[in-house]
């Protein structure tokens, strides 16, 4: 079992496994980065899964995929494969933009890929086309359709953005509950890599918005999940809401996360991170487990996101830690 320096089982892990991305969404990546990380430094299927796998002896249960968009590498079925044919009881999902999911979601799920959460930001193809910097609403919802129609378990992610799309939260909850799927409206969390003019909607005020048309009974949070659920007493639909600048979000937390390039990071807003890249390249696993329980040791209490906090927030890039 792998247990923090604050108490808390770490059973979760989120890989990265591309910085890249098809979109330049203004809260993430606005602009091309500077520099992409060269090739020859992003780890292999092989280097990561190695560490993936001691990871899961270890005590790991649930592993996502995320990014940059993770649809952008290369035969990421293989990936997911990989992990499934290890152990096919681990809990393995993909965060996506959704955006090449109408060609890509049949391998998905024939490797064994059970969950898909799908960023959608907006309904109307101007403002999607905005928020993302390119005309990206049909094939977000080609990609939406094509994972309902396959079976795949499907969430709904929005970031309410001040002045853009927060006037369609409650067409994004209409459009969710009508497939039968959950949507988690996800506060902006401020970072120096986005556009700097976003503001984003805080939880409470994501709750105003949708209790102008509906009661909503609290629910509370599923397990470690950073999403509190809310019930529409009118319907019984349950939303999610993930708010992290309450801290009662990081006192559950159990997750790290894996880069593209090998770093494990313990915490979203924070910069600390240890390289496991030569451990995993060089085959010295025992090395990388050691890594694995420094960075456990020093994962921070909590994150220092603050509700009216006017600075810049963290440093780290969303589309290199996979948000
Ligand atoms: N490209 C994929 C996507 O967009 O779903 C996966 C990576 S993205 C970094 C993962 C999630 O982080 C997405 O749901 C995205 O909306 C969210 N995200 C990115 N930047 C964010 C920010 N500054 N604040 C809150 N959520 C953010
Ligand atoms: Fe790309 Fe996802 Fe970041 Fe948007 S949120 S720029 S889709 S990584």
């Amino acid at each position: 079992m792998l247990i923090d320096g604050h108490g808390r089982t770490v059973n979760y892990l989120r890989i990265s496994v591309t910085e890249r991305c098809n979109f330049r969404c203004q809260y993430c990546m606005p602009e091309k980065p500077f520099s992409w990380v060269p090739q020859e430094n992003l780890l292999s299927f092989e280097e990561l899964f190695r560490f993936v796998r001691v990871a899961i002896d270890r005590g790991i249960e649930k592993i996502r995929i995320t990014g940059g968009e993770p649809l952008l590498r290369q035969d990421l079925d293989r990936f997911i494969g990989m992990i499934h044919d290890y152990a096919p009881e681990i809990d393995l999902a993909l965060t996506t933009n959704g955006y090449l999911l109408p060609e890509t979601a049949p391998a998905l799920k024939a490797a064994g890929l059970k969950r898909l959460n799908i960023s959608i930001d907006s309904l109307k193809p101007a403002v999607a086309a905005q928020i993302a910097q390119k005309n990206v609403l049909p094939k977000v919802l080609e990609g939406i359709e094509t994972a309902l129609n396959l079976g795949l378990k499907v969430k709904l992610n929005m970031v309410p953005l001040r002045g853009i799309n927060d006037g369609e939260i409650l067409d994004l909850l209409e459009f969710a509950r009508e497939r039968g799927v959950r949507i988690r409206f996800i506060e902006y969390m401020e970072n120096t890599h986005a556009d700097a003019s976003i503001q984003g909607l805080y939880g409470k005020e994501i709750l105003d918005r949708i209790k102008r048309r509906y009661t909503i009974r609290k629910l509370g949070r599923e397990g470690s999940s950073p999403a509190f659920h809310y019930e529409i007493v009118e319907n019984g639909y349950v939303f999610g809401l993930i708010d992290p600048h309450k801290h009662d979000f990081c006192e559950s937390c159990n997750r790290i996360r894996l880069t593209a390039e090998g770093y494990l990071i313990p915490c979203l807003y924070f910069d600390e991170a240890q390289s496991i890249s030569r451990a995993v390249r060089g085959g010295d696993i025992d090395e990388a487990v050691e890594i694995l329980d420094r960075v456990l040791a020093d994962k921070p209490k909590e994150n220092r996101w603050r509700e009216g906090d006017e600075n810049e927030g963290s440093d780290r890039a969303f589309y290199e830690t996979g948000g």
